[in-house]
């Protein structure tokens, strides 16, 4: 029931963002391929807005934000290779 327009896109990748370490220098939104990030409406507690994935459909996972990023405040991953993580690593961050 009710398509919308997005319906027949699908994300083939999203983003994590730390919001909390974000400086908001805006590299990840500006160099991000198919500019699917915006800045927040809030800001962190350092004053900062921070990226939101506004266009989930057309995030790849490319991971070029997170290469951008000079604080590692952001990474992209294709959902293929996060199901490829869960299959081998325990859920919950232990990782090391
Ligand atoms: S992973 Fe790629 S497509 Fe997704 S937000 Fe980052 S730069 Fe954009
Ligand atoms: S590149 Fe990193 S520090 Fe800059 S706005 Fe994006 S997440 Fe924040």
């Amino acid at each position: 029931m009710g398509n919308d327009k997005a319906a027949g896109k699908k994300a083939k990748g999203t983003v994590f963002v730390q919001g909390e370490i974000c400086k908001g220098c805006s590299y990840c939104i500006d160099f991000c391929p198919t500019d699917c990030l915006e800045f927040s409406k809030d800001f962190n507690s350092k004053g900062y807005h921070y990226p939101v994935l506004a266009r989930p459909e057309d995030c790849t996972g490319c991971d070029l934000c997170g290469l951008y990023c000079p604080d590692f405040a952001i990474f992209g991953i294709k959902f293929k290779d996060l199901q490829a993580r869960k299959t081998v690593g325990a859920p919950g961050g232990a990782g090391g």
